[in-house]
């Protein structure tokens, strides 16, 4: 009877190793499969490798329609000393000061590519010390809503300097002090869109600029292009078509890195020549004897009023009005097509249709408006629209769809937006949204919304508050929670398993604190509005989302404390990539370890665990279990306690001191299984050199000693919570059986598995637990294998019992890491105290950002979080106020 006992739970746990493994790998198949049919509803982003600009954890001019924000709100933030320079003549460039050093027409340019950090800042070390120096920007806009600066090229009098502002975006900002220093000089060629650029990008505002094309038209040169200024004074020949090259490849040919450096390297020389034709003209020409310098100051004026330009984003009283309105005009004066009226309404009617969809689609998916359709092909779609009437349309969706040819017969365009999203297009031309707040909803709806086919980005997320519709909707789209637009295609298993393990409500409430002089405080769930409307501290001042007014004066404002993580409004998106659609919770501080921190270090919990969709949590959770095997080296404590089984001795709990442990990671309660199944099951027929393998990683489980059949067997079931095994054993109508000696330990474990993949909310200081997803089959293996296995192994983890469990060593499974979580967290504590806990989480906290790069983390989020704070009296923050609940 034992052995048949023993003989189908091995059948068992082969077929659950099987079923795992087969489901994840099904999971993935699927995915690949969506992706090469590339099926309409399947976003051509989604096929692409990412863009460069989707790694800028700083985008300052999103592609919202809201107005950007300057360093200050409503001025030029350096007005007052550029103002000062327009008043007075340019001192440097009287001053005969020679500018250049360098050689003319030299082969080549040695320049200095910029690309870290610290060559950034030592960059910025040698331009302050300048009184000169040459710039020039390269942008790239084609594959970008609104552009963005790939290449900055700057020339002192000794060096050229090439910065890659794609690789450096984060960080060039650190050198607007020296672009605003009114000692300092810049000379630009043509300098009007570069400075707008600089703004937009890095909030960089150029003070005392010397711009070459403005001296070339005071001076009334027959030209004022570069190019002629290079030829004319340098006697270098320039190549311009390289001026629409894709400035973001990396690396750049030489050819271009040779065009961008002379771009900026002949400046100095430039300006030097022309300021002194200035000069000259000035004392040429008898004028008045007081206004002396005319020409240089005209020059310099000229140029610095170009500073005082502020960058704005394109105002439009609709989407696309713009070009709608030019292509219809265009249409209008071309005798060749001429229409009928009714035509011809039809025409204009399809043409800002089709305009509004193309701005709005443009800053979805954040390309150039041209990337999504040109206007001669808007004007193609609109006149076959308008000619053939639009029922014709209805073939569209029958149409076999493949992105790389060209869509369909009358849709004359390659355009990838438009062929990814025709089902969209086809319901725009069909007058299926009528009016300009319905294309909106749909696209909104559609791409970004709750059912979304679009990547969320830094530049699209803002298109999702409701402030970015007011620019023509009366009611707002309902983002989260509307029904699904069509969508076109089965759900993919993917799709599925996502719906099942997501949070099935918002984890975080946007609702707002205002202070009473109408500043915003924070954001909260409902509950925490509640709790100062009953006490009569704060009146209703929006509905929805609501907000409240406190009517008392809060003890400090976010911004005093110089830390804005709290007035940051929690988004229900993976804080790696923005997903939306789902998201599980994720411990910064592996569970194994915080479960032993001292209570007061536990406090502060929102900040560390955060929201990651499935693929992120995957990744963080790898890099987590990499890092806690080189904590185990480090502190000489394994992971896993070395199970030593004598026949007379049924179970011994490892208590030895870390010191006599030998440095060696113990095994993995996975690979113990994988060992042993392999070893049943395929032992005799294996080559002796893997059977040697695999027995080695079994005997070290049983600290060394030769092992037998039985000890095989008992290794399948190690890590393996009773219930797992019990639901197992059901599933497949086997009888419930328990085979190891661990049965003293199970008796604690709850009845439900609680998989703690969404619901508490993170409410700072709210604490509260409620909303947890209860799942029964189907854990995505990563979840599941990794935190049995790794954390305690009973999936107590991070329960509210975690205290009692830490407290109570038969709460936790030997074989899981609470004990080495432990001993790591005592020997931190006699070491240095709660110093060293801090620090510790530091650690964490830093090998989370540097594994997944997370793009969404709460903005006063940070790598050395201290959780310090103070609260007000009324403070539903403040301890001594009894909170809700
Ligand atoms: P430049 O001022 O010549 O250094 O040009 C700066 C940037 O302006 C280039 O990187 C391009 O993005 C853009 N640009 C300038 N001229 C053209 C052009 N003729 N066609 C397209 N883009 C241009
Ligand atoms: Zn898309
Ligand atoms: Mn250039």
């Amino acid at each position: 009877m034992e052995k048949m006992k023993v003989a189908l739970s091995i059948i068992a746990a082969a077929l659950l190793t099987v079923a795992i493994s087969s489901y994840w790998f099904r999971i993935k198949q699927n995915k690949e499969k969506t992706k090469k049919k590339g099926r309409s509803s399947i976003c051509y982003l989604e096929r692409e490798s990412s863009k460069p600009q989707e790694k800028f954890k700083v985008v300052l001019a999103d592609n919202s329609y809201s107005q950007f924000k300057h360093l200050n709100v409503n001025e030029h933030p350096f007005k007052e000393q550029i103002e000062q320079i327009l008043a007075t003549e340019p001192q440097l460039l009287a001053s005969g000061f020679s500018f250049f050093d360098g050689t003319l027409q030299e082969d080549s340019i040695e320049f200095l590519w910029v690309d870290t950090q610290p060559q950034l800042e030592l960059l910025a070390d040698v331009l302050s010390k300048q009184i000169v120096f040459a710039v020039d920007t390269e942008q790239h806009s084609l594959r970008s809503f609104l552009g963005f600066t790939a290449l900055i090229q700057i020339s002192t009098k000794q060096q050229d300097y090439l910065l890659d502002s794609i690789a450096l975006h984060d960080h060039i900002g650190i050198l607007t002090p020296i672009f605003a220093n009114p000692a300092i000089t810049k000379v630009f060629h043509g300098a009007d869109n570069d400075v707008l650029w600089l703004q937009r990008d890095f909030h960089i505002y150029v003070v005392n600029l010397f711009d070459t094309a403005k001296a070339c038209d005071v001076l009334s040169k027959p030209q004022r292009s570069l190019a002629y200024l290079l030829q004319s004074y340098c006697g270098v020949s320039k190549n311009k078509l390289l001026q629409r090259e894709d400035w973001r490849q990396r690396p750049l040919p030489a050819e271009m890195l040779q065009y961008a450096s002379t771009d900026s390297h002949y400046l100095l020389y430039i300006a030097q020549c022309l300021s002194s034709e200035l000069k000259q003209k000035d004392s040429e020409t008898p004028l008045c004897p007081d206004d002396k310098s005319h020409f240089l100051l005209e020059a310099s004026r000229r140029s610095n009023s170009t500073c005082l330009q502020l960058f704005s984003k394109e105002v439009e009283e609709y989407p696309g009005e713009s070009a709608a309105s030019s292509i219809v005009y265009h249409h209008l004066s071309d005798q060749d097509s001429l229409l009928s009226s009714s035509s011809e309404s039809q025409f204009q009617d399809l043409v800002r249709r089709i305009c509004a969809w193309r701005d709005i689609m443009a800053r979805v998916h954040d390309e150039s408006l041209r990337y999504v359709l040109s206007e001669q092909e808007i004007t193609a779609i609109a006149t076959k629209g308008a000619a053939t009437g639009i029922k014709s349309y209805d073939t569209v969706s029958e149409v076999d769809l493949n992105a790389d040819s060209t869509c369909v017969y009358f849709i004359q365009t390659q355009s990838p937006v438009i062929c990814s999203h025709l089902i969209d297009f086809e319901e725009l031309l069909q007058g299926k949204a009528s009016s300009h707040d319905d294309i909106f909803q749909m696209i909104f709806e559609g791409h970004l919304g709750s059912t979304r086919t679009c990547p969320i980005s830094l530049f699209n997320y803002s298109l999702l508050s409701k402030g970015s519709l007011q620019l023509t909707s009366r009611s707002a789209p309902k983002i989260n929670g509307s029904k699904a637009v069509k969508q076109g295609g089965r759900k993919s298993s993917r799709q599925l398993f996502v719906q099942k393990f997501s949070c099935k409500s918002p984890v975080y409430h946007n609702c707002k604190i205002y202070a009473n002089d109408g500043r915003l405080l924070c954001h909260c769930d409902r509950k925490k509005l509640e709790w100062y409307l009953n006490r009569d501290l704060a009146k209703l001042v929006e509905d929805d989302p609501p907000a409240i007014m406190l009517l008392f004066e809060p003890k400090g404002r976010p911004e005093d404390e110089g830390n804005d993580f709290y007035i940051q409004s929690k988004k229900n998106i993976c804080v790696g990539c923005g997903e939306g659609n789902h998201y599980l919770r994720y411990r910064i501080i592996p569970s194994c370890y915080r479960m032993h921190f001292p209570e007061q270090l536990k406090s502060h919990r929102s900040h560390d665990i955060v929201l990651l969709c499935v693929d992120c949590h995957e990744v963080a959770h790898a890099a987590a279990e990499r890092y806690k095997r080189l904590i185990a080296k480090e502190f000489q404590i394994p992971l896993y306690i070395h199970h030593v089984l004598n026949s007379n001795e049924p179970e011994k709990t490892s208590g030895l001191p870390a010191s006599s442990r030998n440095d060696e990671v113990g095994v993995s309660p996975l690979h113990l299984r994988a060992a042993a199944m392999a070893l049943l099951h395929h032992g005799q027929t294996m080559p002796s050199k893997r059977r040697k393998e695999l027995t080695q990683t079994v005997m070290k489980y049983y600290g060394g000693r030769e092992i037998c059949e039985h000890d095989l067997e008992q290794a399948l079931f190690v890590g393996m919570t009773p219930l797992e095994r019990r639901r197992f054993m059901k599933k497949r109508g086997l009888p419930t059986i328990q085979i190891t000696s661990n049965a003293r330990n199970e008796k604690n474990v709850s009845p439900t598995r609680d998989v703690r993949i969404s619901g508490t909310q993170l409410q700072s200081g709210g604490g509260r637990e409620s909303a947890v997803c209860r799942t029964e089959t189907d854990i995505p293996p990563h979840v599941v294998s990794e935190s049995v296995d790794s954390e305690n192994g009973n999936l107590s983890n991070g329960t509210k019992n975690t205290n009692a469990s830490a407290k109570n060593n038969s709460k936790f499974s030997l074989l899981g890491h609470g004990p080495h979580g432990k001993q790591v967290v005592d020997s931190l504590l006699k070491e240095h105290g709660e110093e060293g806990i801090r620090e510790f989480c530091q650690r964490w906290r830093q090998i989370f950002v540097d594994s997944l790069h997370p793009r969404f983390l709460p903005a006063g989020w940070d790598v050395q979080h201290r959780g310090k704070r103070d609260f007000g009296e009324y403070s539903v923050f403040n301890p001594a106020n009894k909170v809700y609940s």
